[in-house]
């Protein structure tokens, strides 16, 4: 028996997600540019995808550019927004504990010239939103921050983040990180001009996303090619990974509320059943499908590698981090020895309490033996 609880990394693709993959990889093949039945018939079908994903989002088709993933998506948004901004100011925001793909195309925005503000977070993980709008300046032309974080589950004060860019520079641009949000909790797009997606975090195929662009929003694209996505985003369309995409969103956001319910026992199951001391490095107010603690006893590859032998699957933080010590926990400013035995446990709708109960009782005996 295997128990994977590190559903913050990837996921399992959904059955009604495989089943539509496989109907354009073996059925409904054409090349959604193509002139002929075969090609008009793919075209429909992108279409279909990107109407259920914008009925989700209550976004326009036009909205929505589909990706090979966040990290392209992202690298879009921010690339686009800020050169399209710049002869506006050059001071971009963001904080200390965003995703790899946001913050290191920050760097680079940093060597072309950009002034990059990064908020800190609280010890707990939170971003105080009174340090975020501190933090905005007139001649701040975007900001960046994630929807819930991807280590600690911490939710981030997006909306009121956005809202108050906008008061001090209308013509600013808010990206939200929305890959570890989407289809986990709802998702509000007011005042959000660029918003990021990723399928296979919620029951999707590997090297899938998507991009928002608010409606009036021109931007210029960062791969040139065929013209396909309203020329906006060149290169033929991964139908296959798109259908699959939208169907897996589809029945994740129809069972929203009850997979919220469930993702909050399961973490009360998990916390009830740790019976060794342990630090928990995820904000009270944080979502239920990540949680971050720190046995303090071994170091968390080590945890990891010994639970793996046991057949349960969990993460030492980031899947993308393997092995580098976590740079959201440093931000946070916790002691050496919680970061070094940092762990996440992240949760899917399929996931059991007696999986958890399961892990916690295998973490025990790892503890209680060294
Ligand atoms: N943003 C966040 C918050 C993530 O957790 C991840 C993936 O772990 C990404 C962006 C990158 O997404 P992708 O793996 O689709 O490139």
């Amino acid at each position: 028996m295997s128990v994977y609880l590190d559903n913050a990394a990837t996921t399992r693709v959904s059955d009604a997600a495989k089943d539509a993959a496989l109907k354009a990889m073996t059925e409904v093949y054409g090349n959604p540019s193509s002139l002929h039945a075969a090609g008009k018939a793919a075209r429909e079908l992108l279409q279909d995808a990107r109407r259920t994903l914008c009925d989700i989002l209550s976004a326009e088709e036009r909205e929505l550019y589909f990706t090979s993933g966040g990290t392209e998506s992202i690298n879009t948004a921010l690339f686009s927004a800020a050169f399209k901004n710049k002869h506006l100011g050059k001071h971009i925001v963001s904080s200390e504990i965003e995703h790899d793909a946001t913050l290191n195309t920050l760097k680079r925005l940093r060597e072309d010239g950009f002034e990059v503000t990064l908020v800190p977070p609280e010890r707990d993980g939170s971003v105080d939103i009174n340090k975020i709008k501190a933090a905005f300046r007139p001649d701040t032309v975007l900001a960046s921050f994630m929807g819930v974080c991807n280590e600690t589950g911490a939710l981030l004060p997006y909306g009121e983040a956005a809202a108050a860019l906008h008061k001090i520079n209308p013509r600013a641009l808010f990206h939200l990180d929305a890959v570890q949000l989407f289809c986990k909790l709802p998702l509000d797009l007011e005042n959000v001009d660029l918003c990021s997606f990723s399928a296979h975090k919620i029951g999707g195929v590997k090297g899938c996303g998507a991009l928002f662009v608010k409606k009036g929003l021109v931007l210029r694209p960062l791969l040139y090619g065929g013209g396909q996505e309203n020329g906006f985003r060149s290169g033929t369309e991964a139908l296959p990974a798109v259908l699959a995409f939208a169907a897996a969103a589809k029945n994740r956001h129809a069972a929203l509320g009850d997979n919220i319910t469930h993702f909050k026992d399961l973490k009360k199951t998990l916390l009830e059943n740790l019976d060794f001391p342990y630090a928990l490095n995820s904000p009270e107010s944080s979502s239920a499908h990540i949680v971050n603690i720190s046995p303090q006893k071994l170091r968390s590859e080590v945890l990891v590698r010994m639970l793996s032998d046991r057949g349960f699957f969990v993460s030492g933080g980031s899947a993308c981090s393997r092995g580098k010590s976590s740079h959201v926990l440093k931000a946070m400013r916790l002691p050496r020895e919680n970061i070094d035995a940092a762990l996440r446990v992240s949760f899917c709708p399929e996931n059991t309490k007696e999986e958890v109960t399961a892990f916690c009782r295998a973490l025990s005996e790892i503890i209680r033996q060294e």
